[in-house]
């Protein structure tokens, strides 16, 4: 028999616009066992968007203080907002043996995988290129043009980041994403645990 000792966390970072919610929700419809972590932010919702179910929306004052509590396990500013993974249902599913997927920045990634080790994961969703970014960007429209140039610069940042995470994955199309990002769960989940 095998025996499970824990749940891992896969964290999948990438410029905002290249893709990272649809393919984590196609994701989460494909492989069982996986339980995705809504995040907390002090950002305004879009219009699209489920308070409670895409993001947990809080005031600045909420934030500071589910911080000051240790009520969250990494959190960073992003483009002039906080954002952060509330603790305790990551600690519970990881408890249950459920392996949990966190789609968050760079610097969560980083604190992460400080706290975590080799349990964490770390994907890199990339676009295709940086035109193809600015075009999926601009075809959102959630996103004012001065706030667009804010993401794009952040883009290139965060690309360069890409080369201390585990594994990359160019999002040309989604369902070849998916199937990558599938094949790696699967990989992970066959480790016996030598690193
Ligand atoms: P957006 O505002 O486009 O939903 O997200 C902006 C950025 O914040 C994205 O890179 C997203 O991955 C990141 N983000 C979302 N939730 C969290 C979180 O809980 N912690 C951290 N560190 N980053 C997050």
């Amino acid at each position: 028999m095998v025996k499970r000792t824990g749940g891992r966390i896969f964290v999948i970072s990438g410029p905002s616009g290249g893709g990272k919610t649809t393919v984590v929700e196609a994701l989460l419809a494909h492989a069982p066992g996986l339980v995705r972590s809504v995040s907390v932010t002090t950002r305004p919702r879009r219009s699209s968007e489920r308070d409670g179910a895409d993001y947990r929306f809080v005031s600045g004052g909420a934030f500071a203080r589910l911080r000051a509590r240790g009520e969250l396990l990494e959190w960073a500013q992003v483009h002039h907002a906080w954002y952060g993974t509330p603790r305790q249902p990551v600690e519970r599913a990881l408890a249950r043996g459920r392996d949990v997927i966190l789609s968050i920045d760079v610097q969560g990634a980083r604190q992460v995988k400080r706290r975590f080790g080799a349990r964490a994961v770390l994907v890199f969703l990339v676009p295709p290129s940086l035109r193809a970014l600015a075009q999926r960007l601009r075809k959102r429209r959630t996103e004012t043009p001065q706030a667009l140039q804010t993401r794009l610069r952040a883009a290139k940042r965060e690309l360069a980041c890409a080369a201390w995470y585990d594994y990359t994955v160019v999002n040309r199309r989604v369902p070849e994403a998916v199937e990558q990002l599938e094949a790696i769960v699967t990989a992970e989940r066959l480790r016996t645990g030598r690193r």
